[in-house]
């Protein structure tokens, strides 16, 4: 058993870990904490990881830290001295830079993003899930290392020195043009391979095409656009860091409801007895709950109006309440068959008495006029009329005001 173990602990591996599953665990912490992907100056944890791999993948230096602990490599200097810098190290492991070319280490090239939209039910959001989601990925060829092929089989291009083009000059007209061409020694690729060397396994290629599975776990309460990154799981290329994989989740309508930020909109359609004198509505939630909501007699609800049930909207992702559920009323009117007079003139001794018209003013000249009905045609043509026409500016179309178009 070693004296310390805080170096295998950065690295989350075994004191007993062979070379290889130190090798993994390094590239697996590397990218994940490398500054590019953490959007900043190099990290605490990103020295630690560099710090431990440089010194248990030396041999030397990890007998003497298992012996000796922190204490044993002091001649070492101790983190961040001696051996390489977190920079040099990642890239000497992932093979980009090249060394040398001064300046700036310009470090490994980034790989693309790749991004996924998941569609989600708002069931989903509301009661969280977890679901898995298979991808096609390039990884760097196992057989080869991502070289291509065999150990020193691998030439830079002499005829393009390794950049994959040349430049030449071309006449166009009374002009000389540059122009870049691909390599035709290489194709392009900057370095040759004998054909009897190169990897069989990949064809050359570098890397090979496997099938990759996400378990994504949609929390509580997320929202539709919400981003849920995999870092390093994009496509893997010789001399880059991966990119990330993102899945964009993508709410599908519901049916019942709409949110807005944490809370649940429900239209309700009642009918004016209930309106007026009370009762009950049933609103199955997002999950197998149904509310019953009272309607408490006397408490009139009046077209359009929008009352609250607190706490009845969306979890919320990060604090642990709930947003609240709005109900929008639409109330039912009787039909015109409902028409017996006398029930009618009982209303009236009921219903607050309308109030008094206005006096008429002096000299109006008083013509009676009558309501008619119109039959659906009509009826399409004054709605259109009165939404200002088919081909106005947009707006003033009320989401659910629909023009009846035929
Ligand atoms: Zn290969
Ligand atoms: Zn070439």
């Amino acid at each position: 058993m070693p004296k310390e173990t805080k170096l295998y602990e950065a690295l989350e591996v075994d004191p007993n870990c062979s070379d290889a599953e130190l090798k993994k665990a390094y590239r697996k912490l590397a990218l994940k904490f490398h500054p590019d992907k953490t959007g900043g100056a190099t990290s605490e944890r990103f020295q630690e990881i560099s710090h431990a791999y440089d010194v248990l993948s030396d041999p030397s230096k990890r007998q003497a830290y298992d012996q000796y602990g922190e204490a044993g490599l002091s001649g070492e200097g101790g983190p961040g001295m001696g051996g390489l810098s977190p920079e040099d190290l990642f890239s000497h492991f992932f093979g980009g830079g090249g060394g040398g070319r001064g300046g700036r280490p310009s470090g490994p090239r980034r790989g693309k993003d790749v991004t996924h939209g998941l569609k989600v039910t708002l069931e989903d959001l509301y009661k969280g899930k977890t679901t898995k989601l298979a991808l096609q990925k390039n990884v760097i060829c196992e057989k080869c290392e991502g070289k291509g092929g065999k150990e020193g089989a691998v030439k830079t291009c002499a005829t393009c020195n390794g950049q994959g083009y040349r430049v030449m000059l071309r006449q166009m007209g009374p002009m000389m043009q540059q122009i870049q061409q691909p390599c035709g020694d290489c194709r392009g690729e900057g370095e040759i391979i004998n054909a009897k060397d190169k990897c069989k396994f990949c064809n050359a290629k570098k890397v090979t095409q496997v099938r990759k599975v996400l378990e994504v776990h949609i929390d509580r309460g997320m929202k539709h656009g919400r981003k849920i990154v995999f870092n390093g799981e994009g496509d893997q290329a010789p001399g880059t860091i991966p990119g990330d994989v993102v899945i964009v989740l993508d709410q599908r309508e519901h049916e019942r409801f709409r949110r807005s930020d944490d809370d649940l909109f429900y239209n309700a359609k009642i009918d004016l007895v209930t309106a007026l004198a009370g009762g009950k509505i049933q609103i199955p939630h997002l999950d197998d709950r149904v509310l019953v909501v009272d309607i408490l007699p006397g408490e009139v609800i009046k077209p359009g109006e929008l009352k609250a049930v607190m706490g009845q909207g969306m979890p919320t992702e990060r604090h642990h309440d709930f947003g609240n559920l709005y109900i929008q009323f639409e109330i039912e009117f009787p039909t015109t068959n409902w028409t017996d007079l006398a029930h009618i003139e009982q209303l009236r001794t009921i219903l607050p008495p309308a109030p008094p018209l206005p006096a008429l003013p002096k000299g109006a000249h008083v013509e009676e006029v009558s309501l008619t009905e119109m039959d659906p045609r009509q009826k399409a043509r004054a709605e259109q009329g009165h939404m200002g026409g088919d081909d106005d500016e947009e707006g003033g179309h009320g989401p659910g005001v629909q023009c009846a178009q035929q």
